[in-house]
């Protein structure tokens, strides 16, 4: 019995890990490396086993980071099956989709340049719109939370609610070979408890080892109520200075729990009813649409609301924008705005238009709610860049920048030391974190021996 570590080692994005026992090959996640151009590379790269060999994919959840190489493993001869929880399924669909769509684009523009620099490159996309319409084919089964599936003699997996996103999950393998016997949990993504729409991370069992995340390893989150409260003084201020606020984020990730606290605020009278709210992504109504589809993935509360036919996502002033027309419009909108669109790390798609129509207004603010990985340029507008390239200009920073990390998807550092005391694992793998926040949350693990796997790393179990 092996484990192998193929991505998000050391880092937090390019989730990918292979076990291979009795003969079978199962990856667990298959996702894409995000940030600079260099990571761009790192993506076309080989994975580090041949995808032909592959049986199995057992998906945690559809954040790009975690099934943003699928296309590409069945481009390069993947033929097996893919294991995930019905919204993921059709999360993952979208996610897939609008990535083969910004690499096509992104290759055109490349192509565009090559020709007129007489400059060869890598013109060709990562993979295209039917790459990743062909990975809906591998797509055979569906699990529920807390099912055990048999993949195979002596191999059996069950998803455990993570608490991430809609349909997240852990995953718990039993595993067997030469009458040895494995127990061996991946935490994928963990989420955090209390949040208005999700149920919290299901307690995990005891096992043998554990891989998990370490995002906010070294880190506490601001309570939520605080962040609801510090988000509507910046929307408020920014109002009264007579600019707009924008919200980098991706359709799947924290808009539909931002629109809930939007709807709240305006009901409860903190927010004005005037207020405008455009989420800007050509996925959204789909993505709004899936989320209706499973109330199985909510928590109790949300479920009720629905059943009630209230809808926790309205409001009077929401647009949806999907045609880029009506996106490009919104550059007109001098004030009053919210305006939430994709990539959240700001690496593509529209938000990077409307950040160059407010960077530079001191009237306008920019919040970030979710994680921003070295070397995005949100990480660079976090850190205090007095400007950025956006577009071919510079452009300044003068807009009031905001972190509210009580909006996280991810657990902190105190959630996931309690994940892990409640796990037992005597062996414990760490990935999907920066090499510091690692150490750190290492260094804080009892009764455990600690592994930071390096790429392609192998390790007997
Ligand atoms: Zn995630």
């Amino acid at each position: 019995m092996k484990i192998s570590f193929h991505g998000a080692d050391q880092g937090v994005t390019g989730s990918c890990h292979l076990i291979e026992c009795a003969g079978k090959r199962i990856l667990i996640d298959c996702g894409l490396y995000q940030g600079g151009r260099e990571l761009d590379e790192e993506n076309a790269e080989p994975f580090g086993f041949e995808p032909a060999n592959i049986d199995i994919v057992l998906l945690t959840h559809a954040h790009l980071d975690h099934c943003g190489r699928l296309p590409l493993l069945v481009k390069r001869g993947f033929r097996g099956e893919i294991i995930a929880t019905a919204a993921t399924r059709e999360l993952a669909r979208l996610v897939m989709l609008d990535a083969a769509h910004l690499q096509e684009e992104e290759a055109q523009y490349r192509a565009r340049k090559a020709g007129r620099h007489a400059n060869a490159g890598v013109t060709e996309p990562l993979y295209t719109t039917l790459d990743a319409l062909n990975v809906l084919d591998f797509f055979v089964r569906t699990v529920g939370y807390d099912t055990p599936v048999e993949l195979h003699p002596g191999i059996q997996a069950t998803f455990l609610d993570a608490g991430h996103i809609l349909g997240s999950a852990s995953v718990l393998l039993e595993l067997q070979e030469s009458g040895e016997r494995r127990t061996l949990l991946f935490s994928g993504d963990l989420g955090n408890a209390g949040r208005p729409l999700l149920r919290a991370p299901a307690t995990p069992p005891a096992v043998d080892a554990v891989v998990m995340e370490t995002t906010y390893g070294d880190r506490l989150h601001k309570p939520l109520g605080p962040s609801v409260e510090e988000l509507y003084a910046v929307i408020t201020s920014a109002f009264h200075r007579g600019g707009n606020v924008i919200i980098p984020t991706f359709a799947l990730e924290r808009a539909q729990e931002l629109l809930y606290f939007l709807h709240e605020g305006v009901e409860s009278g903190r927010l004005p009813r005037t207020m405008q709210v455009f989420l800007d992504s050509p996925m959204a109504i789909s993505a709004t649409r899936i989320f209706e589809h499973h109330p199985e993935a909510y928590n109790a509360a949300t479920r009720e609301l629905f059943r009630e036919g209230r809808d926790p996502f309205a409001l009077p002033g929401l647009h949806f924008t999907r045609e880029t027309a009506e996106s490009m419009a919104l550059n007109r909108v001098g004030g009053g705005a919210v305006i939430m669109a994709g990539s959240g790390m700001c690496t593509g798609g529209r938000v990077r238009h409307h950040l160059k129509h407010n960077l530079w207004r001191r009237d306008s603010a920019v919040v970030f709610v979710g994680y921003a990985a070295i070397g995005t340029l949100a990480r660079r507008i976090i850190d205090g860049a007095r400007s950025v390239h956006l577009f071919g200009e510079d452009i300044a920073v003068h807009a009031s920048i905001h972190t509210i990390n009580g909006f996280s998807a991810h657990a902190d550092q105190a959630e996931l030391l309690a994940w892990h005391a409640a796990t037992r694992a005597p062996r414990t793998f760490l990935v999907h974190g920066e090499p510091e926040t690692m150490q750190s949350f290492a260094s804080r693990l009892r009764d455990t021996r600690v592994e930071m796997p390096t790429l392609n790393q192998e390790f007997e179990l």
